[in-house]
């Protein structure tokens, strides 16, 4: 089956009991059994649900996987991952990743004695340099967040394998629309559905990818011992946004396209990432292991002072000024005080990150609109 079928077929039949066309939501705790332990494989909704379990095997069948587990948020799916190490084990990860990322390995599971060694992923002798007979997991984000760098799946995948490690791909930016990590060699997939597989803002969720069985199971263990599961009303919100997600992201691929060549003709504009731009640094290689090159566009000024990139935001109308990302309407943000502000500002400017930075997630509204509305705030004195 093809992508756009699988959006909108796999992991749902109507409903048997009514025919209902749309999975309902089973907005119910417990099950009634007939006997002791003789149920319809529903027992308790921490454990199984039917909403939930629809969109599990819905996002498994975008991703190629076997296995979805979903989550009460993308941090809660990152919980889980690392739930399956131990003390003394080690994590690689990717340095220019999402900041509550950071802020959960550093502040939360470096406490449990896990160490977490932050490597430019693009360096892959750096990778191999910081992995050692402890070390558990690669953590990747692809394309990265703000700065959109492509990180190679395939390679990061093969080094992963000979250092018997897990490889774990935050496959948010992009969405199975545009990449699909397990076909390339990843383990695991991580998303926060809150963004683009929800697509319209309206619902905090997260989701794990499995192809291997094993450990599927590890984790779907994780997901009911520590119970950081989504109800069933959200599920079935992204249950109705993946039904559109390879149209969502076609409008959102063209939207960015046309923003990001229109802020690179623009005078007060330093720098433009888009990893569509052929000079993009990592442009072929998003080529070879994407579909497409997203709706994320960052951007620096000329005059690198956080003045200039406050006045530009204060200045939109149709971009709102808002954290998240990956909703129908177009938002703009200030990486530096916003998303990434638990970051430091070394680390920051390690990768680009600067203090006028901005970055927008670009929506599917008419480009012409939206192009008029930054044009406006870039050009007001
Ligand atoms: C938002 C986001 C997360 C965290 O997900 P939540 O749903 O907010 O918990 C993780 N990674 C990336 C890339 C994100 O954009």
């Amino acid at each position: 089956m093809k992508f756009a079928t699988k959006a909108i077929h796999a992991g749902q039949q109507a409903d048997p009991a009514t025919g209902a066309i749309m999975t309902p939501i089973y907005q119910t705790s417990t099950y009634v059994q007939e006997a002791p332990g003789k149920h319809k494989g529903y027992e308790y909704s921490r454990t199984g649900n039917p909403t939930r379990r629809a969109l599990e095997h819905n996002i498994a069948a975008l991703e190629s996987a076997n296995y979805g587990l979903c989550f009460g948020s993308g941090l809660a799916a990152i919980d889980a991952v690392l739930k399956t190490l131990r003390p003394g084990d080690e994590v690689v990860s990717g340095n220019d990743i999402y900041g509550g990322t950071y802020r959960l390995f550093t502040q939360v599971f470096s406490h449990y004695g896990i160490v977490f060694r932050f490597v430019d992923m693009q360096d892959h002798d750096a990778v191999r340099n910081a992995i050692n007979g402890h070390t558990k997991l690669l953590w990747v984000e692809t394309p990265t967040n703000p700065m959109l760098q492509i990180i190679d799946i395939r390679q990061i995948a093969m080094i992963a394998r000979e250092a018997g490690a897990m490889l774990c791909v935050d496959n948010t930016f992009a969405s199975p629309a545009l990449q699909r990590p397990l076909e390339l060699g990843a383990d695991v997939v991580m998303h926060s559905a809150t963004k683009y597989l929800g697509g319209h803002s309206d619902v905090v969720m997260g989701a794990l990818a499995i192809k291997d069985a094993e450990l599927a199971a590890k984790l779907a263990f994780i997901q009911n011992a520590s119970g950081a599961v989504c109800g069933p009303m959200d599920a079935f919100l992204v249950l109705r946004g993946t039904k559109t997600l390879h149209l969502r992201m076609k409008a959102h691929c063209e939207n960015a396209e046309k923003v990001a060549r229109f802020l690179g003709s623009h005078a007060s504009v330093g720098s433009v990432r888009w990893p569509g731009l052929p000079g993009h640094p990592g442009h072929e290689l998003a080529k070879s292991q994407m579909d497409g090159f997203g709706g994320m566009v960052t951007f620096t000024l000329k005059d690198d002072r956080q003045e200039a990139a406050i006045k530009v935001l204060s200045g939109t109308h149709l971009f709102s000024l808002a954290e998240s990302l990956g909703g129908v309407e177009s938002l703009i943000g200030h990486p530096a005080s916003m998303t990434h502000a638990s970051i430091p500002r070394q680390e920051r400017w390690k990768v680009g990150l600067m203090d006028s930075t901005i970055r927008l997630s670009v929506g599917i509204e008419d480009a012409d609109d939206l192009i008029e509305d930054l044009a406006k705030a870039l050009d007001r004195k």
